[in-house]
């Protein structure tokens, strides 16, 4: 699309999503490790740093495997797109029937949003 779309979507609409686990709810960052067990040979996986340093083993800090993390994040923007879709299709019905000042402001905005989240996947 035109440059004028690209600014739409460059602040505030990046959302963390649950997916990718950012924080552990300890407030300790995530590290990203492999696993060394046989049965999960260099299987990468994000686990909490206090849990990590401390080598915690049946905790509750965050431990996730970055497969599964990377399919929810997918799973996750999927259903944004498709949440996004649906707008485009409200606004589009808006659109033909609101005022003709309104057309092309619209349709921009709602375009930027699906191309900043097709850009970001
Ligand atoms: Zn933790």
């Amino acid at each position: 699309m035109s440059d004028s779309s690209s600014y739409t979507t460059g602040g505030g609409i990046r959302v963390r999503t649950p997916g990718i686990p950012i924080k552990c709810w300890c407030g300790e960052r995530i590290k990203e490790l492999i696993s060394k067990t046989n049965l999960n040979p260099y299987r990468r996986y994000y686990r909490c740093r206090y849990a990590a340093q401390r080598k915690l083993e049946n905790d509750n800090h965050i431990f996730k495997w970055v497969d599964k993390a990377f399919t929810d994040e997918i799973q996750h923007l999927d259903y944004q797109v498709r949440m996004l879709e649906e707008e485009v299709q409200v606004l589009k019905a808006t659109i033909t029937s609101g005022p003709k000042i309104m057309k092309g402001g619209c349709l921009i905005l709602g375009l930027g949003v699906v191309v900043g989240i097709l850009m970001y996947k």
